[in-house]
């Protein structure tokens, strides 16, 4: 068979919404860039996700309530995360650091690394969706978290000011106004926080489509494969898939949740876990209102989200499972029940739930750095519930790594080293 032999300055593995956003910032740069993907649009997390675009998120999941719901999670009686027993045994090291993170100071000091970041997500997403031919996908509409008690809405008040602390806007509503504010609603709320400096994507994986033609239009080549290697010889590295190599400079490994079966066998064992997560579409029933904006039923641990046409996305929670495990739809299917409750959901839309898989680093930082060991490797992966959000942002980090400029936002906290090995308490 004949293989295939190019070069480049720099390869971008992996093309979803962060890989995808390193292409370009690194056309836009001026480099010949060749971008590696397997090019299946519905394999990428980035296109089966909530669509939220939020300068709040900035809370990793592992914070000071974890140890609360402990108990709850490890019988996986909680439907905000649901455990694979024996597959946590293969995980140890992400769960030690998951544990170690679940603490006050260190929930402060992760949201004060992923504030600027954040902060820039959705100027950078106005830019790309704009740049790309696609402006209308993106809505500035805010989104709302919801509490069906005083009481849960009293639990989350170090969130408020933490969120406070980084200036992020919200508004908090009392039952009326959230009725006033989102007439689908069926279920009387206690209490919502209304994030208004955020967007949401109409259509996660039209935007990545969208994006994948800015490239091409950019000059940028695509190589639909997977790459099997990556080697390093002298100055230069190979990457290696089936049907060939690329010689080049650089390289970036953007495989979101894949990340270290490239990185393991050049010896970077990271803390690493996916964190599945399943969706469904449903059509909201005849005479309902629309759903004006995505809303997190806390109570469910649920988001719904609209995506066009009527349609509304209903997402589960967490499921800590190897990825390519078979799924498991019971989260899902009580997702739906509760949603049931919620808003007037009709029929389902897809014969089955998708699901995918996000890159979850257990302190809910990135990855986006030099590798410690190799030249010319740069890491950027690893984004957990933020990855659509904070993609852009991501790309213009990782060209500005790779063309010797000052990054955009501090970098410091994501150095990939601070995940290999056991955690430091
Ligand atoms: C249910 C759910 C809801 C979410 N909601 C939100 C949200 O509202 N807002 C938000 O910001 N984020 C959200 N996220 C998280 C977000 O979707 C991810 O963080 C983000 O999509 C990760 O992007 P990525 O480019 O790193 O990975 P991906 O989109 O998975 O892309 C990785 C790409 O690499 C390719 N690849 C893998 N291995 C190889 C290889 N060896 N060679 C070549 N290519 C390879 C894959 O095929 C894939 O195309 C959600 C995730 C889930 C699961």
């Amino acid at each position: 068979m004949h293989q295939d032999e190019q070069t480049a300055d720099i390869v971008v593995v992996g093309g979803g919404m962060v890989g995808l956003s390193c292409a370009i910032a690194l056309k836009d740069r001026g480099r010949d860039v060749v971008l590696c993907d397997p090019g299946e649009a519905r394999a990428r997390t980035s296109y089966g996700n909530a669509g939220v675009v939020s300068r709040g998120s900035i809370l990793p999941m592992a914070g000071p309530g974890l140890w609360g719901k402990l108990p709850a999670y490890l019988r996986n009686a909680d439907a905000g995360l649901r455990l694979r027993h024996l597959h946590l045994l293969r995980v140890m090291p992400w769960a030690a650091h998951f544990l170690a993170s679940a603490r006050t100071s260190a929930w402060r000091r992760a949201a004060a690394a992923l504030a600027p970041l954040t902060s820039a997500a959705y100027p950078e997403h106005r830019r790309l969706s704009a740049r790309a031919g696609v402006p209308h996908l993106l809505r500035e509409c805010g989104w709302v978290k919801l509490y069906r008690t005083e009481d849960a809405f009293a639990g989350a008040a170090l969130e408020r000011e933490i969120l406070s602390h980084h200036g992020v806007p919200f508004d908090i509503l009392d039952g009326p106004a959230i009725q006033a504010l989102e007439p689908a609603l069926i279920r009387p709320f206690a209490r919502a926080m209304l994030l208004p400096e955020t967007g949401a994507v109409a259509d996660p994986g039209g935007l990545v489509e969208a994006c994948e033609q800015l490239f091409a239009g950019l000059g940028g080549r695509s190589l639909r494969t997977t790459v099997t290697r990556l080697e390093p010889d002298a100055e230069v590295w190979r990457v290696v898939h089936p049907g060939g190599t690329v010689r080049t400079r650089h390289v970036v490994l953007a495989t979101g949740a894949a990340a270290h079966e490239l990185a393991r066998p050049l010896g970077y064992r990271f803390a690493f876990a996916a964190e599945r997560g399943y969706h469904r579409h449903y059509a909201l029933q005849p005479g309902s209102p629309a759903l004006n904006r995505p809303i997190y039923d806390t109570g469910a641990a649920s988001i719904l989200s609209p995506m066009g046409e009527g349609r509304v996305r209903v997402l589960s929670g967490v499921e800590v499972a190897d990825r390519h495990a078979a799924p498991d739809y019971r989260q899902i299917e009580a997702a739906a029940r509760e949603a049931a409750g919620t808003v007037r959901l009709g029929q389902p839309l897809d014969n089955r739930p998708w699901l995918g898989s996000r890159p979850s680093t257990p302190d809910g930082l990135p990855v986006i750095g030099p590798a410690p060991r190799h030249d010319g490797l740069i890491f950027a992966f690893g984004h957990g519930h933020i990855g659509l959000s904070t993609g852009p942002i991501t790309g213009q980090l990782v060209a500005d790594l790779a063309t010797g400029r000052m990054p955009a936002v501090p970098v410091e906290p994501f150095a990939p080293g601070r995940l290999l090995g056991w955690p430091r308490l």
